[in-house]
């Protein structure tokens, strides 16, 4: 293992977790883990396939009874202890993520606060889990509803939020009784080991929690056939996830289903301009542009296109880019030479179209790094209206009605994030009910927390993470049936 620099140097693990212990690939195998930011290879880590996967699975099935057998207070103290750690922990996470994924440390360090919120908001909630008694449908019968854990889930993450993508579904899955068999995106899997060691640590008992990495396709083929696995709750592309619920057609598992986004941000002519700003350079560059909830297109009302351009030009070009080690970083390298090259093919594809470049600032050298820029005379033609972007590029349209830019808004296949600015109410109400979307800002260019459900419509998905909504994925609905009671 590389010397990462971390204070406590065993969080870097390299070997998959199933059973309680930390294990080489049957095959001896490895892959390597890389720093987007210069190339250097951080890890090796197990390449484990079907016999592995099928291993962690039947870990799972065998502590599940007695998982789900503990009381809810004892899951919910597990959990506490979890939220804990890993905050007492943040600054070696935040520096793993940093170095596999990219982003800034301090907004590594965010992520890692963020995702150990959806742990203590899952916490609490283990033990609201509550059932119903019904009115009776006649005099000599009772029913009652329970509400019983789904059995083992299978869990599949990406690499834009290696650590709060993951434990938005080990929370809710362990808070409701669910054993799990994880499975980290390939480019950043020390995060999600990172927080299998912490699970260890706190005595979460030996098969609730499994993490494997390595032979996609294999370990993919294996969650989605096995009878055991009775759920699967998927983030990534809306490809792969149309391609996973197909899979897992043949033994009809619940699905949650976090996919792809394109959304909107709407800028009325009424809107504050400076407030607009404020929102759309966080939802756009956070991250580099990479996640699903990154504003895709800003439409702005015709009236007041030039002066908010002039303003988000200047936004930009105060970003900074570079290592996300380096103090003052705004943002990183994208996570992949790939990923850089297919947002250059965006720019390529809107520039050939008739959209102008405004380039903001520069990057260091390194293969991975994106430069970030604002388009104008942007167009539906382009594939900046349809595709999401996932990069540091700000599409300027315009619009000159309000029902033009709803529908210019609703135009997607996806209804993931939405977002628009308006000091009128009655126009906030209208527009907030017309975007088909499963979420809206009204105002505001940050939405997610553990509070809020998370979660999309259309080809965006299907299900919510946090919230209270967030244990239903992992729950069953029993209704018990009392007779002769006449
Ligand atoms: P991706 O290519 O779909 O990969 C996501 C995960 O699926 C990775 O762990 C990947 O593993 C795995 N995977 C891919 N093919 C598989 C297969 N055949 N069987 C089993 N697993 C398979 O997506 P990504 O590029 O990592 O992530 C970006 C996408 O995620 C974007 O579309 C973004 O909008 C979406 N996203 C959505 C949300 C949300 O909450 N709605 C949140 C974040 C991201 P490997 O890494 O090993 O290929």
């Amino acid at each position: 293992m590389t010397d990462l620099n971390l204070s406590d140097p065993a969080l870097l693990r390299g070997q998959a977790y199933i059973d309680g212990k930390w294990v080489d690939a049957a095959s001896g195998e490895t892959f390597t883990v890389d720093n987007p930011a210069n190339g250097e290879v951080l890890a090796e880590v197990a390449y484990c396939g079907e016999a592995e996967t099928k291993t962690a699975i039947d870990a799972a099935n065998a502590a599940q009874p007695a998982w789900a057998a503990k009381t809810p207070k004892e899951r919910a103290k597990l959990l506490r202890d979890l939220f804990n750690i890993m905050m007492a922990n943040q600054q070696d996470l935040a520096r793993i993520l940093t170095l596999e994924q990219g982003k800034p440390l301090t907004e590594a360090a965010g992520e890692i606060a963020y995702g150990a919120n959806y742990i203590e908001w899952f916490a609490e909630e283990a033990k609201r889990i509550h059932g119903e008694v019904l009115a009776p449908p006649t005099g000599d019968k009772r029913v009652v509803v329970i509400r019983q854990p789904v059995g083992v889930a299978a869990l599949i993450t990406p690499w834009n939020f290696p650590n709060a993508m993951l434990t938005r579904k080990i929370a809710p899955a362990l808070a409701a009784g669910c054993t799990v068999v994880c499975k980290p995106a390939s480019e950043t899997p020390l995060s999600a080991l990172a927080i299998a060691e912490l699970c260890d640590r706190v005595g979460i008992p030996t098969g609730v929690v499994n993490i494997v990495c390595g032979n996609t396709r294999a370990i993919g083929g294996e969650l989605t056939s096995s009878p055991i696995v009775k759920k699967l709750s998927f983030t990534g592309s809306t490809g792969v996830g149309k391609m996973l619920t197909e899979q897992c057609s043949g033994t009809l598992k619940r699905l949650s289903m976090e996919l792809g986004g394109n959304a909107p941000f709407i800028i009325f002519e009424d809107a504050d301009l400076d407030l607009a700003i404020k929102g759309v350079m966080a939802s756009k560059f956070r991250n580099a542009g990479q996640t699903c909830v990154c504003t895709n297109r800003i439409l702005v009302h015709e009236n007041v296109k030039d002066a908010f351009v002039e303003k988000l030009l200047a936004a930009t070009n105060k970003l900074t880019v570079g290592n996300g080690l380096d103090e003052g970083v705004d943002l990183g390298p994208l996570v992949s030479v790939k990923a850089r090259k297919t947002v250059e093919e965006f720019v390529e594809d809107a520039v050939s179209k008739g959209a102008k470049v405004h380039e903001g600032p520069s990057t260091p050298n390194g293969e991975c790094y994106s430069r970030p820029l604002v388009l104008t005379d942007a167009t539906k033609e382009m594939r900046v209206f349809s595709e999401e972007i996932f990069g540091p590029v700000a599409p300027v349209f315009s619009f000159s009605t309000d029902e033009e830019a709803i529908a210019m808004a609703n135009d997607t296949e996806f209804g993931l994030a939405s977002y628009f600015y308006s000091n009128n109410v009655a126009r906030c109400w209208k527009t907030a009910e017309a975007l088909e979307y499963g979420m809206v800002g009204i105002n505001e260019g940050i939405i997610s927390n553990e509070m809020a459900p998370f979660g999309g419509v259309k080809e965006s998905g299907q299900g919510r993470e946090g919230s209270h909504h967030g244990l239903d994925d992992y729950l069953e609905v029993k209704s018990l049936t009392f007779g002769g009671l006449s």
